[in-house]
């Protein structure tokens, strides 16, 4: 799937939702605070609880940890508007400086705030997610731009280099003072640069866009990978204890157990297309075939299925 592909459908998904405005206006969403733990917050737009419950799309969700030395931000959002609600929000509960921010993936929307961060903040990305900025920063806005409109801020934006870099397959500590986080990366999940951040004494995982929220939303295999980000899925799935609290890249939080959604989806996507390899059909015969009634529900289930996730699992499996 290419950019302009995933723009079209995403063109067309919009258009259906109302005409020509983008999923979500990063000139609109409002962000609020919701304490997990002492210390350990995760935020979210306002409308998110009523939105993903019905299947809408729901604006970029993060956190932030703060620890006796600073605090930690979890993604930095689409534009200087959302960005700055961010560090209200964290303003509002600690004075200590911002020491971290992580980009759980390279999407504008989880790392585009990174220019407006204090200057003694310490920005980690993944290392595929600064490839990815150093090669394809320009396409990028453009893209965005095309997709979540002209005027939200996203003209501006210019990319900031990471101080921290995760790589493949790693994992790393921080100390906050008093409170230790964990960045890890546990496989290709969506972008191949994608990082869960894991506060084990609250027991909270932010996902990034891997778990867009709860059901009905579903995986966007945007670059492919279905059989990898399954397995990924699997292991983050397996890691988290039963009562962990998890915060996904575009809702409120969730539970462990909403995860076995996707992970069944994912699933029942590589079992029914595999069944359609074995019969011979092509892709397009495939797509038509592989409708998953009981999976539907999400409004940007006729985009992300039939164009991002049958196509990836046809591809992975006809290897
Ligand atoms: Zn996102």
């Amino acid at each position: 799937m290419n950019k302009l592909m995933t723009f079209i459908a995403l063109s067309l998904v919009s258009s259906t939702l109302s005409a020509g405005e983008p999923v979500w206006d990063g000139n609109q969403v409002v962000l609020e605070s919701e304490k997990l733990a002492p210390g350990v917050f995760a935020y979210y737009p306002n409308n998110a609880r009523e939105f993903e419950r019905k299947g809408l799309p729901v604006a970029t969700s993060g956190g932030f940890v703060v620890g006796k030395k600073g605090v930690l931000m979890i993604d930095t959002m689409l534009n200087e508007r959302l960005h700055k609600q961010v560090q209200v929000l964290i303003r509002n509960q600690s004075d200590k400086p911002i020491l971290y921010a992580v980009n759980t993936s390279f999407h504008g929307d989880h790392s585009y705030g990174n220019m407006y961060l204090p200057k003694e903040t310490k920005i980690i990305q993944h290392v595929v997610t600064k490839n990815y900025i150093d090669e394809h920063f320009v396409k990028d806005t453009e893209f965005m731009i095309q997709n979540f409109g002209t005027g939200r801020g996203i003209e501006e934006i210019e990319p900031v280099a990471a101080d921290i870099l995760v790589g493949e397959g790693g994992r790393i500590t921080l100390d906050l003072g008093g409170k230790m986080v964990e960045i890890i990366d546990f496989g290709f999940a969506q972008t191949g640069g994608d990082l869960f951040i894991w506060e084990p004494e609250s027991r909270t995982m932010w996902t990034g866009n891997p778990i867009i929220t709860m059901k009905p939303s579903l995986p966007w295999l945007l670059d492919g990978h279905l059989i990898e980000t399954l397995n990924s899925l699997e292991i983050v799935y397996n890691f988290l204890p039963k009562d962990a609290h998890v915060v996904p890249g575009h809702g409120s939080v969730i539970a462990r157990s909403d995860l076995k959604w996707h992970i069944d989806y994912l699933k029942a996507v590589k079992t029914e297309v595999q069944n359609a390899i074995d019969e011979g059909l092509t892709l397009e015969q495939t797509v038509e075939r592989v409708a998953l009634p009981e999976f539907q529900g999400y409004a940007l289930y006729e985009w992300v299925h039939p164009t991002l996730n049958v196509p990836a699992a046809y591809k992975d499996l006809s290897k």
